[in-house]
């Protein structure tokens, strides 16, 4: 059976699945997302994501459809139909479809899509020998343009920097805050390790209020580990005693360089491949 797509509470063969070229999605990167992880069959932190999901609709005046248990149950049933367990979900809310213009009253039935696939963001061998990464001298949305907080269909932000990363031959990149302030990467927030503290940027850096972020914060706590969201600079990260990213679908993966220069002796820290064994520990459980 080919992979089958949620659309709107039914399912198409993903040849199918389609939406219509008027969507505001589509015409104005107007809708809200996420990308969630299933391990073993469970959604990995499904309340989080559906909390933050609803949040950013909110935030963009975007009334989502259906509630969240509803939404929760068609995730969840969108993985069995496919016979997932461990998979990557795309869910997307759309303004859905409209006249040409702006105005999102002009549109009807907001559409929710839910992919269920795999993923594979990093070649293995980055997790067991770290990335390379550089600034963009693209920076972060300002938030009183648009808040990072929102995970908004429309990326091209992070998709600028991200190119600047490929042009330079790094698969991802750092990007600042418009003070200069080190905020996240393109697609993953970002950790260091200093003098034995877990150290990453607070949520009004301008960042998505990641949820492995939040995970690998309280996973270092129980593992004795003092971990606290600081405000950084580039100085922080070059001088850094280990250096590692977080996301949905890169999970926990080692940084040795930044700009060129290594992070310490350019080598895996020690502590984070503790917390990479830790969160596949914990994701399983
Ligand atoms: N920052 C950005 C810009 C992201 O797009 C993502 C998700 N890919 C993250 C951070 C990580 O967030 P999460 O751990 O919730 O996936």
């Amino acid at each position: 059976m080919p992979l089958q797509i949620y659309i709107a509470g039914q399912f198409y063969d993903k040849e199918n699945a389609k939406i219509s070229v008027y969507d505001h999605g589509l015409l104005y990167g107007d809708g809200v997302f996420e990308g969630m992880r299933s391990y073993s069959g469970k959604v990995f932190r499904m309340k989080e994501h559906m909390d933050r999901l609803y949040e950013s609709a909110k935030a963009i005046c975007l009334n989502i459809p259906i509630s969240k248990e509803q939404m929760e149950a068609d995730v969840n049933k969108t993985l069995q139909i496919n016979s997932l367990k461990d998979a990557y979900i795309r869910l997307m809310v759309t303004r859905g479809s409209g006249s040409l213009g702006l105005d999102p009253n002009r549109t009807s039935n907001p559409q929710v899509i839910i992919i269920a696939d795999s993923i594979t963001l990093y070649p293995e061998e980055h997790y067991l020998k770290g990335l390379k990464i550089i600034t963009a001298s693209t920076i972060r949305n300002h938030p009183a343009a648009l808040s990072p907080r929102i995970k908004s269909l429309n990326y091209l932000n992070n998709i600028m920097a991200k190119i600047e990363g490929l042009q330079a031959g790094c698969i991802e990149a750092l990007m600042l805050n418009i003070q200069g302030e080190v905020a996240e990467c393109t697609g993953d927030n970002i950790f260091i390790m200093k003098n034995g503290e877990l150290l990453t940027p607070p949520k009004d850096a301008g960042i998505l209020d990641g949820i492995t972020r939040n995970a690998i914060l309280d996973l270092a706590r129980s593992h004795g580990i003092p971990a606290m969201e600081r405000t950084l600079t580039r100085h922080d990260l070059f001088v850094a005693d280990e250096c590692f990213l977080t996301g949905s679908a890169a999970e926990v993966i080692p940084v040795v360089s930044i700009d060129g220069r290594p992070i310490a002796d350019g080598e895996v820290g020690t502590t984070t491949k503790k917390l990479m064994s830790a969160f596949k520990t914990m994701v399983h459980q």
